[in-house]
């Protein structure tokens, strides 16, 4: 290695900084043969070096959220939900709603892809730098109470009040004790103008009273979502099942004799 090299080499160590180490000893050669000035050397230089955190950066964020699945719009198939189009989702990515601390709301049936675009969206938000936290309803309220019966409920609120994105997926699916549903409600309100939510459900928006076992309680959160929220509502039959032909699935076949 020649002294230039080493030096580079130390200093991209000391800066704890590898990829400015390899990028600046191979596009020394390039810079010198294409006539590129100091600066556009440098400049591409610590290009790669941030392109690389940024990535490394997302996959982290990735993996820390806690998604179910990995799902992305790309492979959303726009063409089989009837109830959303592609050029209100996509622009969505680039997480201007979060800057806002504006909500998404995804309503549907089972199986029309909530989850999938909720996880979509949650791991678009980490390419852009922001940190996020998936869990189902129920799981948020386990955390919740966890933090209650530590007597740290405020703390952990404000924790996670830095999240700019938080997922509350399967909003519904189970009936919330009295106290579940106070737990959520806090969740709620604390992030209330402050920091992003996305909500999907299997119930529209009359059927909370229902899950919280209240509707005033209910009407009270409903109103705090959707105050500045992006509401989509999916329909039709589930995507899981599709594909499936009589021969794969029998429980269909026997569904429909019967219709
Ligand atoms: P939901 O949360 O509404 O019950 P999911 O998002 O879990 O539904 O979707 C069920 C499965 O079908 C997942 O594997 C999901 O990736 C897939 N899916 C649903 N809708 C679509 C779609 N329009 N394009 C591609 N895959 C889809
Ligand atoms: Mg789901």
């Amino acid at each position: 290695m020649s002294e230039p090299d080493t030096q580079i080499s130390y200093l991209a160590a000391a800066l704890k900084a590898p990829r400015v180490r390899e990028a600046a000893i191979r596009l020394a050669h390039q810079a010198r043969d294409s006539g590129w000035t100091h600066e556009d050397y440098l400049i591409a230089v610590l290009d790669r070096e941030v392109a690389a955190r940024n990535a490394s950066g997302a996959q982290l964020r990735i993996r820390a959220a806690g998604f179910p699945a990995r799902k992305t719009l790309e492979e959303f198939v726009f063409d089989h939900q009837p109830g959303i189009r592609r050029d209100d989702l996509t622009p969505l990515a680039a997480g201007h709603y979060l800057t806002e601390a504006r909500n998404i709301v995804l309503l549907g049936p089972p199986g029309t892809g909530k989850t999938h675009l909720a996880i979509a969206l949650g791991i678009a938000a980490c390419h852009t730098g922001q940190r996020v936290m998936f869990a189902t309803a129920t799981d948020w309220v386990a955390r919740l109470q966890d933090a209650y019966q530590r007597g740290r409920l405020p703390a952990e609120l404000t924790k996670l009040r830095r999240y700019p994105l938080i997922i509350i997926d399967e909003v519904g699916y189970l009936p919330f004790e009295q106290d579940a549903a106070n737990l959520f409600f806090q969740l709620v309100s604390s992030r209330y103008e402050h920091a992003s939510l996305i909500l999907t459900s299997n119930l529209p928006f009359a059927r909370w009273g229902e899950v919280f076992g209240d509707q005033t309680v209910a009407a009270a959160m409903i109103d705090r979502i959707v105050h500045h929220a992006d509401v989509h509502t999916l329909k039709g039959g589930s995507y899981r099942l599709k594909h499936l032909t009589d021969d794969t699935l029998p429980s269909v076949r026997l569904t429909d004799q019967t219709n």
